[in-house]
């Protein structure tokens, strides 16, 4: 417990409860289901900061950050802007992390998100730099035609608005209002990829990080390159990889077990996406926009309802409990189970079926997971620096499972980073 603080239980639209230390036991017990419905917690003293994040630099550092999805890459890109020296180590050959938009294996130039999609219109931090980076939004749904709320035995034809309406019933109220919503057109990696193109050299891909150590004068970090390990030392060290995978990388021998234990502990949910590539749009002769919300609470989308057709693409976002059916099934079953489930949803699907993709965060290498909800105790205790060594990303923040989470929780380690000794 930190004595003398408080905890603010917001939801989205404004702060509706300030809750005192004394009840943090109580606000621990929130359950996931619960918190996601209600609220995102801030955390009097680190709440969120606005950009630009920092305008001087202190002193000049070097600067090693792992890992290049949004929060590396916003981290680089502010501590460059303030004349630091930064090195980003990308295990993957692409910026973005979490946020990628497939283009493969679909016609025509049609492309759906495989990780975030929607930027809700409060997300001010992941909005300031769609619009410093000069990247044109689009709404996230369509207005026109209808959406389907789908029972066990039963559809019903919904406008968008029932929709979200659904969503919000599911995820929480921050989902409701389907106007609140944008994408950037083109394609959400659009921004990723803004953010790597002014990094530039300072990138260095296919250099998944092994190995962190510290002293009193530096920290190192130890890292594949083709095959070889190669050392680089730093002044400060930003780790901005999932939990999921810091587990893996080995620490300073007298790193301390309590933060340890968190690293290791931590648990990320499951996310399985399956897309379904059609020659037409067969729905819209049906008056449909491809867009339904199921009572397992499977989420469908037609991502190129605002990219030309004539084909297009129906997908269905599988969360937990429906997401590792998905991932227990081999490759060609997931799609054609999710072709049998969404046939007698939008007539004519089958008829005009092309291809099939599937994404399956669980599998994916350098995620191993689409998201993880840390709690305030250990949200805390994780947040903070180890001597050199500092930490970010979605999983650090009270907007965890956003853009916006992993850019808050870089603003704060580019704030501990630039003041630092
Ligand atoms: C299915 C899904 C749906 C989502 N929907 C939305 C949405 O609608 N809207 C929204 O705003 N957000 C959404 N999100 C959340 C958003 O994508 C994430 O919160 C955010 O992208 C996380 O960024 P990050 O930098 O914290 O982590 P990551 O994106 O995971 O970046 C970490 C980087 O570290 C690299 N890495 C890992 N291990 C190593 C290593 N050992 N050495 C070097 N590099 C390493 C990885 O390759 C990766 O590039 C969604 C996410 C998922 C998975």
């Amino acid at each position: 417990m930190c004595g003398g603080k408080a905890a603010r239980l917001r939801n989205f639209d404004g702060i509706a409860d300030v809750w005192p230390i004394d009840s943090i036991d109580q606000l621990m017990s929130i359950t996931r289901r619960t918190f996601l419905k209600q609220s995102t917690i801030a955390i009097a003293g680190v709440s969120l900061a606005r950009l630009p994040i920092i305008t001087a630099t202190v002193a000049p550092k070097k600067i090693i950050i792992i890992g290049a999805g949004m929060a590396g890459l916003s981290a680089g890109y502010e501590l460059s802007q303030a004349g630091h020296d930064v090195t980003i180590l990308e295990a993957r050959t692409r910026p973005g992390g979490r946020v990628q938009t497939l283009r493969e294996p679909f016609s025509d130039g049609l492309y759906a998100e495989a990780g975030a999609a929607r930027i809700p219109d409060n997300h001010d931090l992941t909005l300031k730099y769609v619009k410093h980076f000069d990247l044109p939004l689009e709404p996230m749904y369509p207005s026109q035609l209808s959406a389907l709320r789908v029972e066990r035995d039963s559809k019903q034809e919904v406008s968008i608005d029932g929709f979200t309406d659904g969503l919000a019933q599911y995820f929480g109220s921050e989902f409701r209002g389907p106007t609140r919503f944008s994408k950037i057109k083109g394609g959400n990696d659009n921004l990723p990829k803004a953010f790597a193109r002014r990094l530039g050299a300072k990138i260095r891909y296919g250099s998944p990080v092994v190995k962190i150590d510290q002293d009193e004068k530096f920290a190192r970090v130890v890292f594949m390159d083709k095959g070889a390990r190669q050392t680089i030392s730093a002044d400060r060290v930003l780790c901005a990889v999932p939990f999921s995978l810091l587990r893996n990388i080995e620490m300073p021998a007298n790193f301390p077990e309590s933060r340890r234990d968190i690293i290791k502990n931590l648990h990320y949910d499951s996310v399985s996406r399956v897309y379904l590539q059609t020659k037409k749009r067969s729905w819209e002769d049906k008056g449909l926009n491809g867009f339904a919300i199921t009572s397992d609470a499977v989420e469908i989308w037609q991502p190129t309802w605002s990219q030309p057709g004539p084909r297009g693409i129906i997908m269905t976002y599988n969360r937990p409990g429906q997401a590792e059916r998905i991932a227990a099934m081999k490759d060609s079953d997931r799609i054609s189970s999710t072709l049998n489930q969404l046939d007698p949803l939008f007539p004519g699907l089958r008829d005009n079926f092309e291809r099939g993709a599937t994404k399956v965060w669980m599998e994916d290498e350098w995620s191993r997971g689409a998201w993880a909800f840390i709690g305030v105790r250990d949200f805390i205790a994780a947040s903070s620096s180890e001597g050199r060594i500092h930490f970010a990303g979605e999983h650090l923040s009270p907007f965890f499972s956003w853009m916006q989470g992993a850019l808050d929780s870089s603003a704060r380690a580019v704030k501990q980073i630039n003041e630092a000794a």
